[in-house]
């Protein structure tokens, strides 16, 4: 069986064909700068070739329409007929309270309700149905499977995602915490589990996810009981370009004082701030070089970074009461091994300990890195959305 995996963006489309049951990724890609005068395709083979290529793609049909015919047509086809394709798995950023499973999109009416939803999503939510609406017409006979990333977390208790503003907020425009990177949560809370040999329902565990957005998750028994993001990706740790927390007053001061209005507010927000506002950049590599020559803002904004990780761990030490393991995943957290040891440094008060040479160790695969007597495993997971995805969309069509 083969399952395409789309991630639509605004001007962007990531795919990956994987063949089941052997979970093999046939050929993986991405179309980018979709609507702009020259697009680019990177496709990238099984071989370890990779083909990359500027094409004038308007829209995101076009730019799927590209796709298939890369994996139908040529010498490196993977696909002799659409039909092959069984399955279309879609990332979707936000299934609000409605979707808390991935859903099977088989008729207009469940687009319909999905549209509603963008406005709590207006960044990423119509990008994503666009996909799910091209994939209908250009592989019109494969069931189209959405996944959420938001579904993971909607086991949340109500005193956990409720904001304590007037009810009405809730009642009337569902505004409370969601929760976001879902997918990434369980993938490496479920495959954490795996690997240390616990049943998934006595596996209690916290999951941080350190890519350019960061988010982490209590897992308890298995579940999503409390995560750091809220009604949209903004809150919680610091990220490449989002704040994380801070005192809401902030945006009044902006507004009432420096008259902003919300549109340039939102930019701050959510491009100019985190990383990128305390030194100018967002990438992570970047910051830890000038952090190692003494500048005094990498070094500021590393301490915060860490600092702020570190905090929610004693706070979901405390939701959970037991901790099997404290999972790192995603670009930051798979590879910076210096931000790792940051996050565990002085915590034996909590069991952990991390294990400085197994910290160093390079690699791609699952690990642990704590110390023999740690009460806390510590693991490294590389998470894997796509495969997750995948994952889901065979479970749901059985
Ligand atoms: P996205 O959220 O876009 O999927 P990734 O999970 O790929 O992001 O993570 C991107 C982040 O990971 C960037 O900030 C990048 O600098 C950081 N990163 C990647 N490799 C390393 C590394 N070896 N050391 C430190 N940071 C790294």
């Amino acid at each position: 069986m083969k399952i395409l995996i789309l991630n639509a963006g605004s001007s962007s489309l990531k795919y990956q064909l994987f063949e089941f049951p052997d979970k093999k990724v046939l050929v993986s890609g991405l179309v980018e700068k979709i609507g702009e005068t020259m697009g680019r395709v990177k496709h990238d083979l099984l071989t370890g070739q990779s083909i990359s290529y500027e094409i004038e793609v308007s829209n995101h049909q076009i730019a799927l329409e590209e796709v298939a015919s890369l994996l139908l047509k040529g010498k490196n086809a993977v696909v002799h007929d659409t039909d092959e394709i069984q399955a279309v798995g879609h990332r979707v950023v936000h299934g609000g309270e409605k979707f808390s499973a991935p859903t099977l999109i088989h008729s207009e009416e469940i687009l319909g309700e999905l549209r509603d939803l963008s406005y709590l999503a207006p960044l990423h939510n119509p990008a994503n149905i666009t996909g799910i609406e091209v994939a209908m017409r250009v592989f019109p006979n494969a069931k189209q499977v959405a996944v959420f990333d938001t579904a993971f977390h909607q086991t949340l208790p109500d005193y956990v995602y409720r904001y304590a503003v007037p009810n009405e907020l809730y009642n009337e425009h569902g505004l409370r915490a969601y929760g976001f990177h879902g997918t990434s949560h369980q993938y490496v809370a479920w495959e954490g589990a795996r690997f240390l040999g616990i049943d998934l329902v006595r596996f209690n565990a916290i999951s941080i996810h350190l890519g350019n957005g960061c988010s982490m998750t209590a897992v308890k028994e298995g579940k999503s009981v409390d995560t750091s993001m809220g009604l949209t990706p903004m809150g919680g740790l610091i990220m490449g370009s989002r704040p994380g927390d801070f005192d809401p007053s902030l945006i009044l001061f902006l507004g009432k004082t420096l008259k902003m209005d919300l549109n340039e507010v939102d930019s701050l927000l959510n491009k100019k701030s985190g990383l990128k506002g305390l030194t100018g950049e967002n990438d992570l590599r970047e910051i830890l070089h000038r952090y190692d020559n003494h500048d005094p803002l990498a070094q500021l904004a590393i301490h915060m970074y860490i600092y702020r990780i570190r905090k929610y761990i004693g706070a979901y030490a405390v939701v959970l009461g037991r901790i099997d393991a404290i999972i790192f995943t995603a670009g930051v957290g798979e590879n910076s091994a210096f931000i790792r040891e940051g996050v565990c440094a002085d915590l034996d008060i909590l069991g952990i300990k991390l294990d400085r040479q197994l910290n160093a160790v390079d690699s791609k695969a699952a690990r642990e890195i704590q110390q023999a007597d740690s009460l806390v495993k510590l693991l490294v997971i590389p998470t894997n959305e796509e495969l997750e995805i995948a994952n889901e969309t065979v479970k749901l069509l059985g």
